[in-house]
């Protein structure tokens, strides 16, 4: 059992502080769901637990791992994967050494190896391309190259920003699908959606975040809990 913790988190860019107090939690074989308006402070809060913007108050814990000091690659090593917004693959590189550069990322090469096996036969269209630059597969493949390129690193828990975006309706089914099928491997799974109703088909747990604290937490079984995200996306500051 893995738990992401994330406590009373403050973070920003500088001296512009974005995010006061987020606190979430993420478990093996779970969704959450963090939810929140335009520049609410979802993205800037996966990069903190990541290790890309600088904690300035609360922790961020992988069981009994503070993370809140370590170094990003130190967070990758540990479990931390995070698919960033907007398909950050390497277009002018193949889908092999984007597989073979998300290997780099996790504790063990060999492991990382047999991963990017599974990860062909996983996704056959990968496979398929895998000599091919990755500018040449299209969004959705590019979404699933991101994603197969933060899981050969073998992480307990995946930050997912917007996976959803931008994609062709029977493409965004499709990554609900890779979504439901992590939880089923047991991955603790944070995904970040603008996108509240494929957010709520997703997760199993759903927190709002409100100008950089988090206003929400309940269940995605809440029977009240549309009017509560509503409420919280309407709290005031
Ligand atoms: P969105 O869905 O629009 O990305 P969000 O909840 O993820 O929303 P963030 O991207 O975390 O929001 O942005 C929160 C605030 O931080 C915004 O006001 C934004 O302008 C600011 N911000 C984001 N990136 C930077 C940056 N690199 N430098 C300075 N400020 C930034």
């Amino acid at each position: 059992m893995t738990t992401l913790d994330i406590k009373g988190l403050a973070t920003g860019y500088g001296d512009l502080r974005v995010v006061s107090d987020a606190t979430l939690r993420v478990d093996s074989g779970s969704v959450t769901a963090l939810l929140g308006r335009n520049g609410a402070g979802k993205t800037t809060t996966l990069r903190a637990v990541a290790g890309l913007n600088k904690i300035n108050a609360g922790t961020v814990t992988l069981d009994d791992a503070d993370l809140s000091r370590t170094p990003p690659y130190r967070r990758a090593r540990a479990g931390v994967g995070y698919v960033q917004e907007g398909k950050r693959v390497f277009g002018s590189r193949t889908v092999e050494e984007n597989l073979l550069l998300g290997t780099y990322a996790g504790r063990d090469r060999a492991r990382g190896r047999e991963l990017t096996e599974e990860m062909y036969e996983r996704f056959p269209v990968l496979a398929q391309r895998r000599k091919l630059p990755a500018a040449q597969l299209s969004g959705g493949q590019q979404q699933m190259l991101a994603i197969a390129q933060a899981l050969v690193a073998a992480p307990s828990v995946l930050m997912l920003d917007e996976p959803s975006a931008g994609l062709a309706p029977a493409i965004v089914g499709q990554v609900l699908e890779v979504i439901n099928d992590l939880r089923a491997r047991g991955l603790a799974v944070l995904l970040v959606e603008q996108a509240v109703d494929f957010a709520l088909a997703a997760a199993d747990r759903v927190v709002v975040l409100n100008v950089g604290r988090t206003v929400y937490s309940g269940h995605a079984d809440d029977p009240d809990l549309r009017d509560a995200i509503q409420r919280a996306y309407l709290a005031e500051e």
